[in-house]
């Protein structure tokens, strides 16, 4: 998720004023919402680092809890969540995206809890935004090579330290080791183009497990956030109305390709890029659901 800098670049068109009173009204909700007096009273709750969660096709989840700084007028201790997945295979650990760059050190140590002396034998990134791709240079630097779309490679070597972008949605560049375009398959995943949430957005596809790594392609569901103090969800609704036209179109084309593969048979399970995974009955709704929100956004763009 990241605050696009369009918003800035488009300022004065309607489209960046209807977009704009969309996330201000987004944006007071949530303040009325966190100082109503109950929660005023309410001191916020410790925020865990990284909790670790055991999903479909024998992936672990590792969910990331990342504090927004009160430089974003976030209230304090809010915090949204993003995940790491670990994909355990003969001769090593493949990651799917590797969270915020600050939380480097607690990730690794949870990873060697859960695989000691179990390889990492690569990073595969969803799309570039700091939340999936911030701490790939630890990677790179600890030999563990990265890849990414070739379509996002320069939000990656930028760190998206672009104007406008708020610190908490930047970090520091790189170069990935490998650029995708789709089609491959890396340590059993097949990497499928799911554009629009970033030009290069991809979709990994572990055919064997038929578990499906959806990125921000699809967006979480508002009741799957922990309390207001958690805005996983509005983060991702606020960034989807600053995507322009084009990039929705290509996400609901995206999000329609993935729907064909579930009632095709080849995706039973979707582990996407914030809160929970969905698998059996529950892939369609979820997809569906994104379909909606992508909808919603397209006609107030
Ligand atoms: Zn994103
Ligand atoms: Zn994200």
């Amino acid at each position: 998720m990241v605050m696009s800098t369009r918003i800035i670049s488009r300022s004065g068109s309607k489209h960046t004023l209807l977009l704009k009173s969309g996330i201000a009204i987004l944006i007071l909700a949530t303040l009325l919402l966190v100082s109503s007096p109950a929660l005023a009273q309410a001191k916020p709750a410790k925020v865990l680092e990284i909790k670790v969660h055991q999903e479909p096709g024998g992936v672990t989840r590792f969910e990331e809890y990342v504090t927004l700084s009160p430089e974003l007028g976030a209230p304090p201790g809010s915090f949204y969540k993003v995940n790491v997945y670990a994909i355990g295979a003969r001769e090593g650990i493949v990651l799917v995206d590797c969270g915020v760059e600050s939380l480097y050190p607690d990730l690794m140590r949870e990873i060697d809890k859960r695989f000691p002396n179990r390889p990492l034998l690569a990073v595969l990134l969803t799309h570039g935004h700091a939340d999936h791709a911030g701490a790939g240079h630890y990677f790179l630097e600890a030999g563990v090579p990265v890849y990414a779309s070739a379509a996002d490679a320069y939000l990656i070597q930028m760190g998206m330290n672009f104007p406008g972008v708020p610190s908490d949605f930047s970090y520091t560049g790189y170069t990935p080791t490998g650029l995708l375009y789709g089609g491959e398959t890396l340590f059993g995943l097949k990497v499928i183009p799911t554009p629009g949430h970033t030009y290069g957005s991809l979709s990994f596809l572990d055919t064997k497990g038929r578990v499906l790594f959806s990125g921000d392609t699809t967006l979480a569901y508002a009741e799957d956030d922990q309390g207001p103090l958690d805005l996983t969800y509005e983060l991702e609704y606020m960034t989807m109305l600053a995507t322009d036209k084009d990039s929705l179109q290509l996400q609901m084309n995206s999000l329609n390709l993935l729907l064909d593969l579930v009632n095709q048979g080849t995706v039973k399970a979707i582990l996407p890029g914030h809160n929970k995974a969905y698998h059996g009955k529950d892939v369609i709704p979820f997809l569906q659901h994104s379909i909606d929100l992508v909808a919603q956004a397209l006609s107030l763009n």
